[in-house]
């Protein structure tokens, strides 16, 4: 079966690394099954979402390797959803209620002192037409109310009425929906809930999967009811585990701190974010993946653990670094082309450098070290030493062996070795005390640079 799946965020602020994951799930989904992902941009709150934040969600998914197949924004999509509230309140299933906050809580707190369920009563079911016309004239606006299919013929009557859904994730699931209240769709200022829109919006767009977090779980026997009420077969529901901060809190838009944005400022591969946001909390290892078709290879949603998995920023860092080590110099060579290191160069300082790097901007500081502008770190003592030294380089043409036979003659003529040895060449050469093999950056620093570093 292909996929056709969805991404829905409110564009309400940045997207962080658990929507990503979100996001990741669903277009690794696709992938693997030539589906396709659509982004759709839940923006019925128009005063809160924001035409910014939905730009910033397209760059970050777009860093992150996702080009969306159709992109569509519910604040264009009203009619639609007006219309799928009218079949509903025409078949009696959504029904108006006035009660205001205060007296359903008033209600729900009699219903526990009588060690009932908290569950609406459905007493709105009860006002005649006169009634609802005394409430409208006295000013009260209805919010609207989904009859939950939880009774046989009397609404007052709720019987037991299990909804099963086989989750990607989480296996069989079932809940009755006789110990649930009848959702409200609409709100008394007549703004829809996030709820109705996003089923007709699933049915609209033929979704097959809906791949979420575990936060809506506790929505979806009520979704899948609303589906069928109008008319439709519900899609194959998963729900993930959710991330949290390493302190063990729930990521929020709002927080900003681990947000795509932010992680690509700080310097991130998008495959280190990547890698990271899909493999944390499941039963694989997390290593970094090359590219999205080897994350698709890996991804496998049934591996998703059940509990939540913190997301710890340092371990971005390791990855990072293991993904620069192995990546192909034919990777980077748009980058470090635009850092001025030739073409003919680029491969060879790569294999050098590509182990010693935290961040790619790292690579800028090697490439002086390569190219220019080092000062050369000699102690005193060390000074004859390197003097002998200089006299013993051979003539170029240098290659990979050249460190080797350099440094044993060396060794010959002073009578040092080991760190001795090297350390005092490796500080005069690059000015530094640790760094990438001298044997692959000498040839690259070429025999006019190191004459004048250990002049
Ligand atoms: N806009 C909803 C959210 O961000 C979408 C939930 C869903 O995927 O159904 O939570």
């Amino acid at each position: 079966m292909t996929a056709t799946v969805r991404f829905a965020p409110s564009p309400t602020g940045q997207i962080h690394i658990g929507n990503a994951r979100t996001a990741l799930f669903n277009a690794l989904y696709a992938r693997q099954r030539g589906g396709s992902f659509v982004l759709r941009l839940d923006d019925t709150d128009v005063a809160r979402s924001r035409e910014e934040y939905a730009e910033g969600i397209i760059r970050d998914l777009d860093w992150l390797g996702i080009v969306p197949d159709r992109i569509e924004r519910q604040s264009k999509r009203f009619a639609l959803y007006d219309e799928a509230a009218e079949r509903l309140k025409k078949a009696g299933l959504l029904y108006p209620c006035y009660e205001t906050p205060d007296e359903l809580e008033r209600r729900r707190a009699r219903r526990r002192a009588r060690g009932l369920p908290p569950v609406y009563d459905r007493s709105a079911l009860k006002l005649s037409d006169a009634e609802r016309a005394a409430l409208e004239a006295e000013g009260r606006k209805p919010h609207w109310r989904f009859l939950l299919p939880n009774f046989e013929t009397d609404p007052f009557e709720t019987t037991r009425a299990e909804i099963t859904w086989d989750d990607l994730c989480r296996g069989e699931q079932s809940v009755d929906l006789a110990s649930l209240s009848d959702p409200v769709l609409l709100r008394e200022d007549g703004t829809y809930l996030y709820t109705l829109p996003s089923i007709v919006d699933d049915i609209d767009f033929a979704m097959t999967h809906v791949i979420r977090g575990e936060d809506h779980v506790a929505n979806t026997a009520v979704q899948i009811a609303i589906f069928k009420a109008l008319g439709a077969t519900p899609p194959v529901f998963g729900h993930h585990n959710l991330l949290t901060t390493a302190s063990g809190e729930g990521l929020s838009k709002r927080s900003g701190a681990l947000s795509i944005a932010a992680l690509r400022e700080a310097g991130y591969e998008p495959m280190t974010v990547a890698s990271l946001a899909v493999l944390i909390g499941t039963s694989d290892a997390v290593e970094p993946m090359a590219d999205l078709d080897a994350l698709a290879a890996q991804f496998d949603l049934s591996h998703v653990s059940r509990a939540p998995a913190r997301f710890d920023p340092a371990d971005l860092d390791a990855l990072n670094a293991h993904l620069l080590r192995d990546m192909p110099a034919d990777k980077v060579a748009d980058r470090l082309a635009a850092l001025g290191v030739p073409g003919e160069t680029a491969p060879a300082f790569w294999e050098a450098v590509s182990g010693n790097l935290a961040k790619f901007a790292d690579v800028e500081a090697w490439w002086r070290i390569v190219d220019s502008e080092v000062v050369p770190v000699i102690e005193a003592e060390d000074r004859d030493f390197i003097l002998e030294a200089a006299k013993h380089l051979p003539p170029e043409p240098w290659d990979g062996e050249t460190w080797k036979a350099w440094t044993a003659e060396v060794k010959a003529a002073t009578g040092r070795k080991g760190k001795g040895l090297f350390m005092p060449l490796r500080k005069a050469l690059t000015g530094l005390d640790h760094g990438p093999e001298l044997a692959r950056l000498l040839p690259l620093i070429g025999r006019r640079n190191t004459l004048a570093r250990l002049a």
